[in-house]
């Protein structure tokens, strides 16, 4: 193909797709009288300039706004003298609400034929993946918002599974598998918030911490699976016996449990493990190696105003010590911490 030729025939359709793509209704010039042509979406012949004008007017009316082309492929040929093919393979780019299927690939040919001294077109066949196409429309629009929305619902529910799961994953990860309530990671956590809050607002934060009286000898007599039964037992009876909103009963660890108690000073931290060790003797589960013949809890009770000199592990510490005075006065008692 001769050069001139070519940079004639590209710049003509150069200014086609310029136009067509800016919705420009001078490109109705570039349509010769004897005209033919298929549509997009369109399964038939379209015959004579008037009628490929209406339905480009169609078009336009259809979609309003510019469009965007992103040519991926040309190719030019002489048909004769005087009649060129020209095929492109292009992405075409609706401008519609939506990122995901606003795009199409699309291979366009166009024959140009010298009419005079212009060159007009004379044929113009698109083909676009168009199935979606309903009655009356040269773009699938209707197809590709009936599609968004299916894709949109989708991503919805997928979002939801997927918060629904994250949920789930947060509270596994913050709740112990035997017992069903906290864990430790989560007490650190909470007893780190409380913390800052008690010392911001200059009220005592309590901790009870409850030690199961010669478990071992209850494994030993009864079975790890029945002590595994009786650890959940007592998890239960702390939460039961909890009265306050903020308290928080953690699994320590082993056979200890921890009882955080937000706003509450020593004689009332005090109350409430007599309350825990009321709730766990009335459960009256058997212990047959002890003298009280029912399984008991040591606990060790510690109050502190939070303060900048001290930090959350001391609040732990102080409790832990009442714990083992618990334990070295004979077990089955409360120990306070001197504070
Ligand atoms: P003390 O009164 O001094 O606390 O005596 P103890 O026997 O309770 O104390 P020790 O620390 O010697 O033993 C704790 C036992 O708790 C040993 C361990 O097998 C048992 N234990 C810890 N975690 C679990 C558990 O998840 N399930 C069961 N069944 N037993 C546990
Ligand atoms: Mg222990
Ligand atoms: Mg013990």
């Amino acid at each position: 193909m001769q050069a001139d030729r070519q940079q004639l025939i590209q710049s003509l359709f150069d200014a086609y797709i310029e136009m067509y793509a800016s919705r420009d209704d001078r490109l109705t010039a570039c349509f010769s009288e004897s005209f033919s042509g298929y549509t997009g979406g369109g399964d038939f012949l379209v015959k004579g300039r008037e009628a490929w004008v209406k339905i480009t007017r169609q078009d336009f009316s259809q979609v309003t706004e510019p469009i965007r082309i992103e040519m991926l492929d040309l190719s030019m040929q002489d048909l004769s003298d005087d009649v060129v093919l020209v095929t492109a393979l292009f992405h075409i780019h609706l401008p519609i609400n939506d990122q995901v299927l606003a795009s199409e690939t699309a291979r366009l040919v166009l024959v140009f034929r010298r009419e005079g001294e212009d060159w007009k077109i004379v044929h113009s066949g698109i083909s676009i993946p168009y199935h979606l196409v309903q009655a009356g429309e040269v773009y699938p629009l209707k197809g590709l918002q009936e599609r968004n929305e299916r894709l949109e619902a989708l991503v919805d529910e997928r979002t939801r599974a997927l918060e629904a799961l994250n949920n789930k994953l947060e509270l596994l990860s913050n709740t112990d598998g035997l017992t069903g309530i906290a864990n430790r990671r989560s007490l650190d956590r909470v007893l780190a918030q409380e913390w800052n809050r008690a010392q911001r607002a200059g009220t005592p934060l309590a901790l009870v911490m409850l030690d199961v009286d010669n478990f071992k000898h209850f494994n030993d007599h009864y079975g790890h699976l029945a002590g595994d039964d009786c650890l959940r037992a007592l998890a239960q009876a702390l939460v039961k016996a909890g009265r306050r909103a903020g308290e928080l009963v953690a699994r320590f660890g082993g056979e200890e449990f921890v009882v955080l108690l937000p706003d509450t000073s020593l004689p009332e931290a005090l109350e409430a493990a007599q309350r825990m060790q009321h709730e766990v003797w009335s459960l009256a589960l058997p212990h047959a190696e002890i003298a009280t013949g029912i399984v008991t809890f040591s606990l060790g009770v510690a109050s502190v105003v939070p303060s900048r000199d001290h930090l959350p592990e001391d609040l732990i510490r102080l409790a832990d010590t009442a714990l083992y005075q618990a334990k070295a006065s004979g077990r089955n008692c409360i120990s306070a911490a001197a504070s």
